[in-house]
């Protein structure tokens, strides 16, 4: 039996593609070697940054994939469980980047607060004194590792099928060779994510794609509730759109002088709430294309000192865990290895914000324009 598309991996970025082939009608298959999803996409803050991606390209596909996933996660089951982002400013220097930012299209219906507003909207909180805010009202965040099982669900009951615990061992003419037997397609899609040795390695050592591996926690409630996802002045030297402004130079010399031990570990702080509560929060990123599995108590001191700075609180740890992405300079890769065959990884701690606008190019990139598909 041939699919129309086999897709290899299920990971946000696979499945993004999964939903784009079956609402064009497309036969579909995805393929995962594990039992169910446990990269990446279930290990993040499931937050749907638009506000701070890269200006351009990476920006306007946030702001594509954060409608597809308000639209997607009703019909899927998925709640919404925060909405839009608050990054606080703790510095003038941090301030001034975000009074450029908001000058600019990528500032276009977010707010500048005043400090002083921006503490009302932490009614609650003893924050750290604030020099001002930017609100964003782009943003929605989901429960990862509820939110992909959730997914996968729905796209099996549209007709997407599933194989796990079957890897895929090579790609040819034919469709995919697996551990378990041919799957015949006429077009396949690769999404492995930060697997750099099985499919087209050479792909992956030529874009000089390397691993990427974050800490993360989940801590207790903190018993109020928090009014957006949060932001601080160390997400402003590291997210694009607001490093590559020429404002961030001053934080970024300040910070070198009181926050080296942060940016040595490239911690900087998201702090998202759960719907009992609970704070998720994170992270820090080391590179290396066989990252060690040893979570730092050094790097988790970081995370919690800035939470202490920003909330005045830091509750106790109920989960720790660590996380990959694949990583390089640029923020996602399409490459072409033959006519019916198209590799997508994205390379930036993106992938949830941007695959599904992803999944809609490379779709039109092998069969063309989209014939105007409603979601069932
Ligand atoms: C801790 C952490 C926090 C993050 N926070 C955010 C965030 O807040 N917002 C955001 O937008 N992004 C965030 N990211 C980044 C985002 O999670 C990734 O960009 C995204 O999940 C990548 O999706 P993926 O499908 O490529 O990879 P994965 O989720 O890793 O999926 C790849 C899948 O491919 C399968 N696979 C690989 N090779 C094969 C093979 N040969 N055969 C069969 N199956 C194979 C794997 O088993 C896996 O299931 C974060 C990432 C981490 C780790």
């Amino acid at each position: 039996m041939s699919h129309d598309v086999a897709i290899v991996g299920a990971g946000i970025v696979g499945l993004a593609h999964a939903l784009a082939s079956i609402r064009r009608g497309l036969k579909t298959v995805v393929i995962d070697r594990d039992a169910s999803p446990s990269g990446a996409s279930i290990r993040n803050f499931g937050f749907i940054t638009v506000t701070g991606q890269r200006r351009g390209e990476t920006w306007g596909r946030a702001l594509r994939s954060a409608a597809i996933w308000a639209e997607v996660a009703p019909r899927a089951g998925i709640a919404i469980e925060q909405r839009g982002l608050l990054v606080l400013a703790r510095r003038p220097e941090a301030a001034a980047i975000l009074e450029a930012f908001a000058a600019t299209e990528m500032g276009e219906q977010c707010e500048l607060l005043s400090g002083d507003a921006a503490q009302g909207r932490l009614a609650g909180v003893q924050p750290a004194s604030l020099a001002a805010a930017l609100w964003s009202p782009h943003e929605v965040r989901v429960e990862s590792r509820e939110a992909i099982p959730r997914l996968v669900d729905w796209l099996a009951r549209l007709g997407v099928e599933f194989r796990f615990r079957c890897a895929a061992l090579a790609i040819d003419a034919a469709g995919v060779e697996t551990s378990r037997g041919r799957i015949r397609a006429g077009r396949v899609i690769a999404c492995p994510g930060d697997d750099l040795s099985t499919l087209y390695p050479e792909t992956y050592d030529r874009l000089g794609v390397t691993r990427c591996v974050l800490q993360m926690m989940r801590l207790e409630s903190p018993g109020y509730r928090l009014p957006a996802p949060l932001m601080t002045d160390l997400s402003l030297v590291r997210y694009r759109g607001y490093a590559d402004l020429p404002q961030a130079v001053d934080l970024l010399a300040r910070l070198r002088t009181e926050q080296a031990s942060h940016l040595e570990h490239g911690v900087h702080l998201i702090v998202t709430q759960g719907q009992d509560g609970s704070l998720i929060v994170g992270d820090s990123h080391h590179y290396a294309a066989s990252p060690g599995p040893f979570a730092s108590s050094e790097v988790e001191r970081l995370i919690l000192d800035e939470l202490r700075e920003t909330l005045g609180t830091s509750p106790a740890i109920r989960e720790r865990w660590t996380g990959t992405y694949a990583s390089a300079e640029a923020d996602m890769f399409r490459a072409q290895p033959a006519a019916h065959v198209r590799h997508v990884v994205v390379t930036s701690g993106t992938g949830a914000s941007t695959a599904f606008a992803i999944a809609e190019e490379t779709l039109e990139d092998l069969f063309g324009p989209a014939p105007g598909s409603v979601l069932p």
